[in-house]
């Protein structure tokens, strides 16, 4: 899953890409309105941390911008902190959630795992396909009750397979979805973790659809 963050001021943006990278999330960071709205209108983001108050263009209209280009992804403001006329503000402009700052790093996890779980169709926070079960609370994978260990970039894969169960997600989609602007993309990746995951959690769990991409059957 990859989030993108549109926060200026330094420290807490560093702050919630370590926190957000550390829950297992692919994270972008733009540092004003501009370069925010950019990247939210040409990237693939499973969900956005918006912040109002920004230099160049501020939060809202950004918000107003995607919604109106018709960039459905989900959205949560952070506003100022007892600021009840920015939460209303930002809710009609089309954001799916807002935090007021200051705010606990595990409010805010937890509040883009729903907003992830709900646009992905899914009601728990536990997705299950066959055997296996991935906490996202936890970044837990058991197959039949038994703990798999997986490393951070299986997770991403098995995660962003597991919130689409059933769809067939092309390669270009999973690059997109697992992966930073700033990594070297290579798709001959892919396969090598789909073929580790096979491996772990048994090879009839994703499908592969030639020339499609993959399906996670459960
Ligand atoms: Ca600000």
């Amino acid at each position: 899953m990859r989030i993108l963050i549109v926060e200026d001021e330094p420290t807490l943006a560093r702050q919630l890409r370590q926190t957000l990278e550390s829950a297992g999330y692919a994270v972008d960071s733009a540092h004003d309105g501009e370069e925010g709205q950019y990247l939210g209108e040409t990237e693939a983001y499973d969900a956005v941390i918006l912040d109002l108050g920004l230099p160049e263009v501020d939060g809202l209209t950004v918000l107003d911008r995607w919604r109106k280009a018709g960039h459905k992804m989900p959205v949560l403001v952070l506003t100022a902190r007892d600021s009840w006329s920015d939460k209303v503000a930002g809710l009609d402009a089309g954001a799916d959630d807002y935090l007021a700052k200051p705010f606990q790093s595990e409010e805010l996890i937890a509040r883009l795992r729903a907003l992830i779980r709900r646009a992905s169709g899914n009601a728990s926070s536990e997705l299950v396909a066959g055997g296996v079960r991935l906490d996202t609370r936890s970044g837990r994978v058991t197959l039949d009750g038994e703990p798999v260990k997986m490393t951070a970039q299986e997770y991403k894969l098995l995660s962003y397979l597991m919130h689409h169960k059933g769809k067939v997600v092309s390669r270009t989609e999973l690059i997109e979805h697992i992966y930073d602007q700033d990594f070297d993309r290579d798709s001959n990746t892919i396969e090598v973790f789909i073929t580790r995951i096979r491996k772990k959690l048994g090879a009839d769990l994703i499908t592969t659809i030639r020339g499609l991409g993959y399906s996670l059957q459960g």
